[in-house]
Order: structure tokens, then sequence, then C-alpha cells
């Protein structure tokens, strides 16, 4: 079965079990970290992905990666079945992926040197490589640092490299799980930064896994996870109107979100689902 062209991502019924067995192999429990996810993601969306702790957000990103291969029902990588070994290479070239620590990414002594691992990898030629390498480190701003050593770089611009390195490989989507986690605001900002720019830009498909709220504002598409399900889908603005829902799945509400959401509760009208402080101030001007 081949799913549709238009799709950059699609699941079907996606299930994964982690099975916990003791030292005889005996079963001694299932997890089910994923259950039952259908969704579809186009060519050039931005999806963000939200969730508390243990929600399966990290088993659900392994799996656009073919690092996981499913349980029960099936996933496609640019219309690739991931189950099928034949197609691993073809998908990780297509979907690369970002972890939450940047130390465990780079492997270079060099900045530039690292970014070209992944192309050399795949066989590019030397000159390409080089051009790949320049183009990717311009992306993520952060080509004046080419001949840096990366152990002497912040959380947030090693995280650019990583980045950087999954770029040169070319791939059509790319999956960022909690990239942000372990950075200071501004290191988060620039990452974010450079995250949107790859897709306004690049045109690249994005899937951020994060527990920040405001990073999700420019997302085209939000999936709220909560045991394994897709719980909440819909714009940004959407999910923010539903602080309820959001705090019952344990998530954090920006403030002006929720100051706003409060007021209207209490008989200011206010609009729902406001995402930024200029346009809280705005509708509070305008209110009575
Ligand atoms: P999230 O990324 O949203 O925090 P995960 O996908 O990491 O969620 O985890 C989903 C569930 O699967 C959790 O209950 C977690 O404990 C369990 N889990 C994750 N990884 C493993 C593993 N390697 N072995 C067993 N259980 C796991
Ligand atoms: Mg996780």
């Amino acid at each position: 079965m081949k799913a549709f062209d238009s799709s950059m991502i699609k699941t079907d019924n996606l299930t994964y079990e982690y099975i916990r067995r003791d030292e005889e192999g005996n079963v001694e429990g299932i997890t089910t970290a994923v259950d039952g996810v259908s969704l579809d993601i186009t060519p050039g969306e931005f999806i963000a992905i939200l969730g508390h702790n243990g929600s399966g957000k990290s088993t659900l990103a392994k799996h656009i990666n073919a690092i996981l291969t499913p349980s029960e029902g099936t996933v496609w990588v640019d219309g690739k079945d991931t189950s099928d070994e034949a197609n691993i290479w073809d998908i990780r070239q297509s979907a690369g992926m970002v972890f939450q620590n940047p130390d465990n990414q780079i492997i270079g002594q060099v900045v530039e040197e690292d970014v070209g691992f992944g192309p050399e990898n795949l066989g590019v030629p030397t000159k390409e490589i080089w051009e790949r390498v320049e183009e990717s480190l311009k992306a993520v701003g952060m080509y004046a640092y080419r001949k840096a050593s990366p152990n002497k770089l912040s959380g947030g611009q090693k995280q650019r490299i990583s980045i950087a390195g999954v770029l040169a490989m070319h791939p059509k989507c790319i999956v960022l799980d909690e990239p942000t986690a372990m950075l200071d605001p501004n290191g988060r900002k620039d990452v974010i930064r450079a995250v949107r720019a790859l897709n306004d830009v690049e045109k690249i498909t994005i899937i951020l896994i994060t527990h920040y709220m405001e990073e999700i504002i420019h997302a085209d598409r939000v999936f709220v996870m909560d045991e394994g399900h897709i719980a909440m889908e819909g714009t940004p603005r959407q999910i923010f109107s539903r602080v309820d829902t959001l705090k019952a799945l344990r998530l954090d509400v920006p403030q002006v979100t929720e100051l706003a959401y409060l007021l209207n509760k209490n008989g200011i009208p206010m609009p729902v689902g406001i995402l930024t402080i200029d346009e809280f101030t705005e509708a509070l001007c305008h209110t009575r």
C-alpha cells in the first residue's frame, strides 16, 4: 500500500509497545507509548507537537526517522513504508532528526568539519560537500563560526550546528525533539528563528516537539499528545483558545493567553486564543 503523493509523513493507526522482560525473557510489562495514531503531514508544513512528559512524543518522532518501526499500523515517509528495510536509507535521508542534547550530536573538532560529516557519509563529492557546509551554516546563522571548535560554543550555537549538520544532507523534513529544552532563553530564540527560516525559505517540512508554548505560535498546525493519543489538533490559535482543555492535559498556557481567557470568563470581552502581548494590549484597548 502506498500513501498519497501529497503526504510528507503519513501514519495509519500507528501503535508502539515497549515490552519489558525479566532475565529469563518473560514479559514483565507492556507500555503502549503510541496508541492508534493516524496523521497526515503535507510537504512544507510546520507542525508542532505538545504534550506532557511520557505522552509519547519521542516515540512518535522516532518512527519518522525509522529508528523505531510500528508494533501495529503503518508509517510512510515521503511515500515509503518505514517497516520495509529496503527503504531505511532513503527515509533517513528524507527525514533528519535533531535531539535535545547538542553535545551528543556533535562529533567534529571544527564546526565546518562536523557539518560535513553527513554529506560525506552519503558519498557526496568533496566540492559539493563544501558548498553544502557553507549554505547550511549560513541558513542557521553560524557561518562566522565555521572555523571554531564546537566545544567553545554556547548550547544554542551548538544546537544550530547540529541543525546545519542535518541540513547539509538535504532532507525534505526535519524532526526536532525538544531542541531547546537545555538552552537559555536567547539560545532558544535563535534556534527557533533558524528553524522557522528553514521552513519559510527552504520550504523544509518541520516537526517541532516542544513543551514551550511560545515556540508553537508560528506552526501551521499543532498536535497535543496525551497517553499515546492525539488529544487535540488545530492551529495555534484554536489550540490556545481551549485553555481548560490544555490545563486538563497538564500543559502550561502563556500568561497573556490565560489572562485574556480569565478576563473573558469574568465578563470583560476579550477575543479567545490571544498569543502575544501586542495582541493582548490591542484587544484590551478595544474592549467596551
Ligand atoms: P515523551 O517524549 O512525550 O516524554 P516517550 O515517547 O519518551 O514520551 O514515552 C512514552 C511512554 O513510553 C512513557 O510511558 C515512557 O515511560 C515509555 N518509554 C519510553 N521509552 C521507553 C523505553 N526505552 N523502554 C520502555 N518504556 C519506554
Ligand atoms: Mg521525549
